[in-house]
């Protein structure tokens, strides 16, 4: 392939099949469309499962696809009438993060002001879709949003999990000194736990399987370990029925018997993700701030 017409980009071929290999590099933009180089990739759970099964939940990955979809670029070109999130010109040389979701703008949801929920939304990095682990992509402009200078590309990478946070705990309509539980201690749970902090949630509970040694918390926090609980499917884990708000990260657990347990009745759950295989028995640390 020549190089001027190639640029380098990481393919999923199949289960655990990822491949780093040249594609054919975008042309010129068209109306309402931004060419972007790619400055900074996140790796999310889900690239992480489509990686693994060559699927994310019913979409399967039927050809070659580029993964990737929380992102930063520098506007390369614009096409005619590109005006970016923002409603302004684009311009060429802007550093920008970028909204992966593209909704149809059309149908009922769209029109309904829930555009999250688009019958025909495209998806970068969702087959047939492709993403941004690539040297270079086409947007539309719209989907692009001017960073300030002193943001570095892997923070603007950033913004689209944290956007998924600040949602989650929107929607669970926080108050101060509610209590809550989060169910996942991966990135979106992580997120979640500071908006949670933020919005004045108290105590916060973070529930996980992951060996607590494997995950640095950020800046002066640390982990208590409470193992003595939740044991086994057949104990009931009463003292989990106090929260009132509770929210799991993404792919983290399935269980709905979790889930039902531990948020008391008048309590409110938000769930979002894709459902992971992991048993209630397999929890073995949970970890809670205060
Ligand atoms: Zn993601
Ligand atoms: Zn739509």
């Amino acid at each position: 392939m020549d190089e001027s017409q190639s640029m380098i980009a990481v393919r999923l071929h199949g289960p655990r099949d990822l491949r780093v290999e040249r594609a054919p590099r975008p042309g010129t933009p068209g109306p309402g469309m931004a060419l972007l180089r790619v400055t900074a990739v996140g790796v999310c759970g889900s690239d992480i499962h489509t990686y693994q099964d060559a699927r994310i939940g019913d979409t399967v990955v039927e050809t070659p696809l580029i993964l990737g979809h929380e992102f930063a670029g520098i506007v390369e070109a614009v096409g005619p009438e590109s005006l970016d999130g923002n409603f302004q010109p684009l311009q060429v040389g802007t550093r920008v993060a970028v909204d992966p979701a593209q909704p149809c703008g059309r149908c009922e949801m769209c029109e309904q002001g829930h555009p999250n929920l688009c019958h025909r939304l495209h998806f970068c990095g969702t087959y047939p879709d492709a993403g941004s682990l690539s040297e270079y992509m086409i947007m539309p402009a719209r989907s692009c949003f001017p960073i300030p200078d002193d943001m570095d590309d892997a923070s603007a990478a950033l913004l689209e999990p944290l956007g998924i946070a600040i949602h989650a705990v929107d929607l669970a309509k926080l108050r101060v000194a509610d209590s809550v539980a989060i169910l996942g201690a991966g990135p979106i749970g992580l997120y979640i736990l500071q908006m949670a902090k933020l919005a004045g949630a108290q105590p916060i509970y973070v529930v996980d399987q992951l060996s607590t040694s494997s995950i640095n918390l950020p800046g002066g926090w640390s982990w208590q370990h409470a193992t003595a609980a939740c044991r086994s499917t057949s104990r009931k884990p009463t003292r989990w029925r106090q929260f009132d708000r509770q929210r799991p990260g993404a792919a983290s657990m399935s269980p709905s018997k979790l889930r039902g347990r531990i948020t008391r009745s008048s309590g409110r759950r938000r769930w979002r993700g894709w459902a992971g295989g992991w048993c209630w028995s397999a929890f073995r640390d949970q970890i809670s701030w205060r």
